[in-house]
């Protein structure tokens, strides 16, 4: 099981089950959500038979890197990640700020040093889908068709990951959008589940609204979130 797919209540319930303590739930959400730790090894702090318990009925990686790239200017980076079903699904870090600000490092290596960008906005684009089934003309995942849901913990994955990277050099995400692959609320459930995993861990995020919602659905979860909404064009 991704680790990501459970929300805290699930994480505590799995713990019962496997007879530990619900403090220790709360030390693997603390783990996960606060020291972004991605690995069971990393958590210290618990003994380490429930490590090896995590790493034989959990897994933390929901997919690999298949490849990245990075803007000319250092700012911007596409990743391609493949699951294991061999689907593909894209998540783009944009960093906005004040150019005079950054280091001047070349952008080509994988890892976050070569990342530029002042300690302004870290947005993150994520997908909610393989592919996608609106068709739009204008878009290339549009032309793929639509492959699959992407489960809460995937979403969440891609979050991770890039908060993990910036982490490294004492950044974090300022801001989500949901506008990579998909169409997010053609997978309603799990992009809310998610998006009520990242509220819960204290993420900032603007999402952009897509297919109608339930007014009423909408109107709950916004009283219990701090997500804004915009309504976004992707055909500009
Ligand atoms: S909804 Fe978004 S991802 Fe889907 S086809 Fe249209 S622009 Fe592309």
């Amino acid at each position: 099981m991704l680790i990501y797919d459970l929300d805290s209540p699930s994480l505590e319930n799995l713990f019962k089950e496997w007879n530990e303590p619900t403090y220790r739930a709360k030390q693997v959400w603390q783990g996960l959500y606060q020291h972004l730790y991605n690995s069971p090894e990393q958590f210290s702090n618990l003994p380490k038979s429930l490590r090896e318990k995590l790493t034989e009925h959990t897994t933390f990686a929901p997919f690999k890197v298949k490849v990245f790239q990075d803007s000319s200017d250092g700012f911007t980076r596409k990743t391609l990640f493949e699951l294991p079903d061999k689907n593909l699904i894209e998540a783009v870090l944009m960093r906005y700020g004040d150019p005079a600000d950054n280091p001047q490092i070349t952008a080509s290596a994988p890892d976050s040093k070569n990342l530029r960008g002042a300690k302004n906005r870290r947005t993150l684009c994520i997908s909610t889908q393989a592919g996608c089934a609106m068709g739009c003309v204008f878009c290339a995942t549009g032309q793929m068709g639509f492959k699959r849901h992407l489960s809460s913990g995937e979403i969440v994955a891609q979050v991770m990951y890039y908060a993990q990277m910036l982490k490294d050099v004492n950044e974090s995400v300022t801001n989500i959008v949901f506008m990579g692959m998909g169409e997010p609320f053609h997978n309603y459930d799990n992009t809310m589940s998610a998006i009520d995993c990242l509220n819960d861990a204290d993420v900032r995020m603007a999402t952009t609204l897509g297919l109608a919602a339930s007014p009423s659905r909408l109107r709950a979860w916004f009283h219990k979130s701090n997500v804004s909404l915009t309504r976004g064009d992707r055909s500009t």
